[in-house]
């Protein structure tokens, strides 16, 4: 027999695995109803069917095995690796973080004393290393949606949990994808709240007594930087309705609108002055002078030809990508490898219409002016991928008014 000390795999355990190494996942739902036992059973390594679904980053069969009380913790394959680092290695965000919200925790270290993050560094798999670093636990969030010494409401409505969670541990430090976060998660009504949580947040994280984050504690006062801005516009967009209250309620979140042209808007050199002129007085305003991150930020925008701020905080919070970086982002809003052109330069990348709709006032002074000849060709190329842009100017043409 093949296995002496170890009682043998059954069939039924034998066929997960295979269908697991196969990513077959509707073979595995099949199989998975047949199955009598806990789902903690180990092949001949010692590896679990969880571990192995994390290695393949097959995000449907974590789940399963998650819901079907699999546990994060199980570990017999003697090198001590968490289902996040295989999930970390395997390159799937979503993956890691299912298992991040399961509770693992992501300090641990395996048996050559690395952590899941590192690991994912490693191997170059940037995504995954911000992923895990941006990680906050759900859990620690719920503080803020419970009212707090002498408050009669809490600073975040307990409905607003997981969008505020989701909000915190965004990887896309870009201004509009901050804003447009904030829209899409329902969060613009209460921006005084999550202003106030954020700088509790980052105040927190600063007085622990161990494990300080403060990559952690300068990406939320960057958050709370960013709402208090939007508040800004928002109070500039409220005082130009008083003037004319014949627009009415018309475009009630006008003020994103207008924050994320200034945002956009380059000067004569393509730089973003205000991004710029506000990531720097974001700086300013950091309390903690003495921590790293300060100093490191503060030398790098003093330097002779700095870095735009923008970059230079990407790079402080997630890291360096060094020189394998040949990723694609969006035009608009900073998300990586979007997968939409600009139909008729084709030299663009957005996310989605809204994505270009809200870059099109920049993008239309170096747009290439269609001659007869290239129209053609483009719109016989014109692909799913490609926007069109003849809608975009009806469009546009409204939203000038506004
Ligand atoms: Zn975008
Ligand atoms: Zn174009």
């Amino acid at each position: 027999m093949e296995q002496t000390n170890k009682s043998p795999l059954d069939d039924i355990q034998r066929q997960i695995f295979d269908r697991i190494a196969k990513n077959d996942v509707n073979g595995f739902k099949q199989l998975i109803t047949q199955l009598k036992e806990r789902v903690d059973f180990v092949d001949d390594d010692g590896m679990t069917p969880l571990q192995h679904a994390c290695c393949k980053g097959s995000k449907e069969i974590v789940q399963i095995l998650l819901d079907m009380g699999a546990d994060i913790h199980f570990n017999k394959h003697g090198a001590d690796y968490t289902p996040l680092h295989f999930a970390a290695l395997s390159g799937n965000t979503e993956v890691c973080r299912l298992i991040l919200d399961a509770g693992i925790n992501p300090n641990s270290l395996n048996s050559v004393s690395r952590t899941a993050s590192q690991m994912a560094a490693f191997v170059g798999n940037h995504s995954c290393v911000e992923t895990i670093n941006n990680y906050v636990p759900r859990k620690s969030l719920e503080y803020y949606t419970q009212p707090q010494g002498q408050q009669k409401e809490p600073l975040i409505s307990p409905a607003q949990l997981d969008a505020f969670h989701q909000f915190v541990i965004e990887i896309n430090l870009h201004p509009v994808r901050i804003a447009l976060n904030l829209q899409q998660l329902g969060l613009l009504r209460n921006l005084q709240g999550l202003k106030k949580a954020l700088e509790y947040m980052c105040e927190k994280e600063m007085k622990k007594t161990t494990d300080v984050n403060e990559l952690m504690a300068f990406k939320f006062h960057y958050l709370r930087w960013i709402v208090s801005e939007l508040m800004r516009c928002e109070e500039q967009c409220k005082a130009q309705r008083k003037e004319k209250p014949s627009e009415g309620d018309a475009g009630k979140h006008d003020f994103v609108e207008l924050f994320i042209k200034r945002v956009l808007k380059e000067n004569k050199l393509g730089q973003l002055d205000y991004v710029e002129f506000i990531l720097r007085e974001c700086v300013r305003e950091f309390p903690f002078r003495e921590c790293t991150i300060f100093r490191q930020v503060v030398s790098q925008l003093t330097a002779k030809d700095p870095q735009p701020a923008l970059l230079v905080f990407r790079n402080a919070i997630n890291g360096h990508r060094g020189f394998a970086d040949e990723s694609t982002y969006c035009s608009s809003c900073g998300n990586e490898k979007p997968d939409k052109k600009c139909s008729k330069c084709k030299q663009v990348k957005y996310c989605d219409r809204e994505c270009q709709r809200l870059h099109w006032f920049m993008h239309k002074k170096t747009c290439a002016r269609p001659t007869s000849n290239v129209s053609a060709s483009t719109s016989a190329s014109a692909t799913k991928e490609s926007i069109d842009t003849s809608e975009l100017q009806e469009e546009l043409s409204k939203l000038a008014t506004a």
